[in-house]
C-alpha cells in the first residue's frame, strides 16, 4: 500500500521527554481529526509532492510525487544514513492512517538499526494494534473530548508485557480555555496507565511562546500532580528556535 507524504527532513526533536535529539522527521499527510490549534493543516490533505531535504541540515529540499510505495520511502531515507539521528520519527497529520505501508517500511528501517519513534493523536485503535511490534517509542496525545486513547493505552500495556520494551508518555495540549475536570480525566487516564505526562503549552505562533499565563499553567500542574507523580510542562522548543 502507497502513502502520501508532505515531508521527510533531519531536525531537533522540539517537544516532550526526548527534546533536543536530532530526528529524521517523516511527515505523513491526512489526519482523521480536526484540531482547532492544528499547526500542520496542510497534512489534512493529500499533497502532489513530497519534500525531502537534500541532505541532513541544508534545508534544500528536492520534491518528488507521491504517492510514496515502501521502497520509495526507503530510497528516499537512505540518503540520510551517513548522519547520527537518535531515531527516525512519524509524524503528521496521523502515521496510524497507513498501517500498511509503516508495516512494509519499518521493519526494513529496523534492520539498518533505526530507533522508531510514532507520534499520534492516541485515536486510531486497531491500527496501533496492528503496528505495535514495530515502535520503540509512543508520543501519545489525548485528545478532548474523544477518549479513546484509553483503548490505546491498554494496547500498549499488553505489548510492553508480551513484546519488547516499548516507551511511552501522554501529551495533553494547555490552552487558556483547557478546564480542571479536562485536566483531571486526562491525567487520571495516563496515570491508571502508568505513563510519564508532559503538559505542553499551546504555543503562540506569533511570539513563540505560550499563549497563557503562568499562573494557569501552574494551576493545570498541580491538579495533575494531585494525581501523578511524573509530570512536567515542556513548552515546544522548535517554535521558539523558530526551526521546524
Ligand atoms: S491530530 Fe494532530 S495533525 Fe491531526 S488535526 Fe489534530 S493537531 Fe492536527
Amino acid at each position: 500500500m502507497n502513502a502520501s507524504a508532505l515531508e521527510i527532513f533531519s531536525s531537533i526533536q522540539g517537544e516532550g521527554p526526548y527534546l533536543g535529539y536530532r530526528q529524521l522527521f517523516f511527515r505523513l499527510a491526512g489526519c482523521n481529526l480536526r484540531c482547532d490549534y492544528c499547526d500542520t493543516k496542510e497534512s489534512w490533505v493529500k499533497p502532489e509532492k513530497v519534500m525531502v531535504e537534500s541532505a541532513a541540515g541544508t534545508r534544500e529540499f528536492d520534491s518528488y510525487r507521491n504517492p510514496l510505495s515502501s521502497g520509495d520511502a526507503y530510497a528516499l531515507i537512505d540518503r540520510f544514513m551517513a548522519e547520527t539521528h537518535h531515531s527516525i520519527a512519524f509524524t503528521g497529520g496521523e502515521p496510524l492512517k497507513h498501517p500498511d505501508f509503516l508495516q512494509r517500511l519499518i521493519p526494513r528501517l529496523r534492520g539498518d538499526g533505526w530507533t522508531v519513534f510514532l507520534e499520534t493523536n492516541g485515536t486510531l485503535t486497531e491500527e496501533l494494534s496492528q503496528t505495535i511490534e514495530l515502535w520503540d517509542i509512543v508520543s501519545m496525545d489525548i485528545k478532548l473530548p474523544v477518549h479513546s486513547s484509553s483503548k490505546q493505552f491498554a494496547r500498549i500495556l499488553s505489548a510492553r508485557q508480551q513484546s519488547h520494551a516499548l516507551e511511552c508518555y501522554a501529551k495533553i495540549v494547555i490552552s487558556p480555555e483547557t478546564e480542571r475536570d479536562w485536566v483531571i480525566d486526562s491525567v487520571s487516564l495516563a496515570s491508571d496507565n502508568d505513563l510519564p505526562v508532559i503538559l505542553q503549552p499551546l504555543t503562540d505562533d506569533s511570539v513563540g511562546g505560550a499563549n497563557q499565563s503562568l499562573e494557569h499553567l501552574w494551576n493545570a500542574m498541580s491538579i495533575a500532580e494531585d494525581i501523578s507523580n511524573d509530570v512536567r510542562i515542556i513548552p515546544q522548543v522548535h517554535k521558539m528556535m523558530r526551526i521546524k
